[in-house]
């Protein structure tokens, strides 16, 4: 079953020089548990994309369909990380991650807060590093630490808008590996931004191309592979 659908949907940004159409009739289809790879010049609609999936805007036309509901206002259920995570500096690395269960599950236990959090710091590597201040740690670290905080409380989807565009290269492959480990360990549904294309068929189980102007599905490119 798909966990996003996003169905003939066009949007069109009001401004003063008149209507600036950005999306035309797209349509992309995530099943659940994989990663669809977005992919377009800049300005070409990625992150009105996901402002749609995340239900933080409506398109003037078209649905898009989260786990089977239709997607009408802001979504609790959805993860967010960004290019340069945005980290609370007086919190330590764990509090930081616990955050999001503050909000969704104030009625957990603390102790299940930390279990929950530390089991994923363990995943990316940071066992040892919770403590720690977020301006403690390197980019990459932080990056890591921040894809924990967005998936901490088991979003239906994750949405990564250039989640690794300020790391350097070795760094970046570095992710890359421990994305998949995360993903073995703990499965959930994404959408990646990228201008990476290396990192687009590396991580994602698709890679559907935005293009033209306004956008439309120009490609979807399916990658996986024999025996998957
Ligand atoms: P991308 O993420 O691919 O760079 P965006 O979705 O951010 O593209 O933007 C697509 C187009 O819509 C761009 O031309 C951008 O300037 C324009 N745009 C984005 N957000 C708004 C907005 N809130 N109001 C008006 N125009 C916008
Ligand atoms: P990105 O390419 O990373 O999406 P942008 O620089 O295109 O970032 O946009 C940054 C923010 O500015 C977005 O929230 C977008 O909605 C807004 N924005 C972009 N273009 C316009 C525009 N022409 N008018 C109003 N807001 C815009």
């Amino acid at each position: 079953t798909n966990l996003i659908d996003i169905k003939g949907v066009t949007h069109a940004y009001q401004t003063p020089n008149g209507p600036l159409p950005v999306l035309d009739n797209l349509n992309v289809s995530v099943p659940e548990g994989e990663f669809a790879a977005v992919v377009g010049p800049s300005g070409c609609g990625k992150s009105t994309l996901t402002r749609l999936v995340a239900g933080l805007m409506k398109p003037d036309q078209g649905e898009v369909w989260l786990h089977g509901k239709l997607v009408k206002s802001p979504r609790k259920t959805v993860g967010m990380a960004f290019q340069n995570p945005v980290m609370l500096e007086w919190r330590t690395i764990l509090q930081n991650v616990m955050l999001p269960l503050e909000i969704v599950a104030p009625g957990m236990p603390k102790k299940q807060r930390v279990e929950r959090a530390m089991e994923l710091l363990d995943l990316v590597g940071l066992t040892g590093f919770e403590n720690k201040r977020p301006s403690e740690l390197s980019g990459g670290m932080r990056q890591r630490a921040s894809l924990c905080r967005a998936i901490v409380h088991k979003p239906d989807v994750l949405i990564m808008d250039e989640p690794f565009g300020a790391l350097d290269a070795f760094t970046r492959e570095d992710l890359w590996q421990t994305m998949h480990e995360l993903r073995a360990k703990e499965p959930f549904t994404a959408v990646l931004i990228t201008h990476d294309l290396r990192e687009s068929v590396y991580l994602g189980d698709q890679v559907i191309v935005l293009s033209g102007r306004p956008a439309t599905t120009q490609y979807v490119l399916d990658v996986h592979y024999p025996g998957e």
